[in-house]
């Protein structure tokens, strides 16, 4: 590997290290990633929009100024790229469908201007499933994007650019949407970190919204450490989204404390049938290390987690159908032309800009919500809902932590899936439920199977987030995986 390159998989500690003390500059790493970008955007397809050499410059010039009068801070002149369903004034913000093709948002979302606040910078959008729908990036609009460990593998999803982004050393940070998994199942088959904090801890405001009560941004990156700096870096109270909470929390605070003593529970119910044995094995022996480091590990039962997919598939659609009806041709992006009248101009606008699986969910989402379907669906739904919450809730009585596999596989190929919807769903059995509770999860490498990354995912109660990202550094730092891609 040469010296750029392995400069470009440094983590985001290491490279605040070189910048603070005059080892490089911020301009030097935001020219080294896009160069980086230029030459491995033909096997990732990770970036939809790529900001040039010259904004590139202006915001690392002003990161180096920064630095210079010593106010920089954790994210200050680290590279990081965005998911393409975050709002970025200026910048084209697709969400990976044809229907908002050639839409330019005029304001940055919350998390996006603490993003630049701080001085990081900013490299371009990343490639998505529709939508954020999906588990592969395969529903994206402008091509799938493909795992760097392996060319005909998918990098999982719907934040598939974003983590294959990270994993191939082409941006240090990446910022994803988590409303089934989102962020961690994709994390997990690229090798790298990826973090779902507790929801309402980071602002919603500008992120495209799919399920509203489920959706949480958050990072992927190369540790846990830079997930956390990067959550106190977005996290925060935000006017503009209610549902966001008044707190301070540094999600840092607790990374050294090891996992001595702490009670993790190992729920039964997510070494589903269908699991990889490849999988599984790589999942015990990091319950393993965690034992060797003196957590109490102990088989527990979460009955209920069989009904997560169910409550997911009737919630998640329920609220798109709800969200997407803003998409009619008139407000944003594209827009077909003569039709005879304005209903019927908005199905040809709906009609080819929306893909199949976006169409799906649509549909499904108007089924259960509609007059003599709701009690039936939608309010059956947010009932197990509850349930599934409370059993959480009485997990957190007797464990710190829970630990489970974040998917059921490694990284899949391109096309194994796609005419399997329900195959597809079940890439997020063990993801799914942690969002339905609204609770903090965190995937982290831990080790290859047939030479394709495996992630363990600790779950942590409602506003435990801090334990989540302790139990994961612990892990971390003691198995020492540092898993980088096969060269491109
Ligand atoms: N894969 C799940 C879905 O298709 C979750 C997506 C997400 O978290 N955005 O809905």
């Amino acid at each position: 590997m040469t010296e750029s390159i392995s400069q470009n998989y440094a983590s985001a500690r290491d490279m605040r290290a070189k910048l603070d003390s005059g080892n490089t500059t911020a301009r030097e790493l935001a020219l080294n990633h896009l160069q980086r970008i230029q030459e491995t955007e033909k096997h990732t397809n990770a970036f939809l929009t790529v900001l040039d050499e010259e904004q590139l410059v202006t915001q690392a010039d002003a990161a180096d100024a920064l630095i210079e009068s010593g106010n920089a801070s954790a994210l200050t002149g680290i590279p990081i790229l965005i998911k393409d369903n975050i709002s970025t004034d200026g910048i084209r913000t697709t969400a990976a469908s044809k229907i908002l093709d050639g839409y330019t948002p005029p304001f940055d979302a919350t998390v996006v201007s603490r993003l630049k606040d701080a001085g990081a910078i900013i490299l371009g959008k990343g490639n998505l499933d529709e939508f954020a729908m999906g588990s592969s990036n395969e529903n994206s609009a402008f091509g799938p994007v493909i795992n760097p460990w392996g060319q005909n593998r998918v990098p999982g999803g719907s934040s598939g650019g974003a983590a294959a982004a990270v994993a191939a050393g082409e941006a240090t940070i990446a910022l994803g949407s988590d409303t089934g998994g989102s962020i961690r199942q994709p994390a997990s088959l690229c090798g790298v970190v990826g973090f779902k904090p507790t929801y309402g801890t980071v602002s919603r405001y500008g992120l495209i919204a799919f399920g509203s009560s489920l959706d949480q941004i958050g990072p992927i990156a190369r540790t846990v450490a830079d997930c956390a700096d990067t959550a106190n870096t977005i996290s925060g109270r935000d006017p503009h989204d209610s549902t966001s909470l008044d707190l301070e929390i540094d999600f840092a605070e607790y990374l050294d404390r090891g996992v001595d003593g702490m009670r993790i529970g190992v729920p039964r119910e997510y070494l589903v049938e269908g699991i990889e044995p490849g999988v599984r094995s790589a999942f015990e022996a990091s319950l393993g290390v965690l034992e060797g480091l003196g957590a109490k590990i102990e088989e527990t039962s979460l009955p209920l987690t069989d009904h997560a997919l169910a409550v997911y598939y009737i919630i998640a659609p329920s609220e798109a159908s709800a969200n997407l009806a803003r998409f009619d041709g008139v407000k944003y992006g594209m827009s077909v032309d003569g039709e005879p009248n304005a209903r019927e101009s908005i199905e040809a606008t709906r009609g080819i800009g929306f893909g199949a699986e976006v169409k799906r969910r649509i549909l499904i989402g108007t089924y259960a919500l509609s007059a003599g379907y709701y009690d039936a669906y939608y309010k059956k739904a947010q009932q197990v809902r509850t349930l599934i919450r409370r059993e959480f809730q009485d997990a957190f009585q007797e464990f710190d932590a829970l630990a489970t596999p974040t998917s059921p596989t490694v990284a899949f190929e391109l096309g194994e899936k796609t005419q399997d919807p329900f195959q597809m769903y079940l890439s997020d059995v063990c993801t799914i439920p942690v969002n339905i509770a609204g609770l903090p999860g965190i995937s982290v490498s831990c080790g290859l199977s047939d030479g394709l990354p495996v992630g363990l995912q600790i779950i942590a109660p409602q506003l435990g987030d801090r334990v989540a990202l302790q139990v994961a550094h612990a892990y971390e730092q003691s198995a020492n995986w540092k898993l980088t891609p096969p060269e491109l």
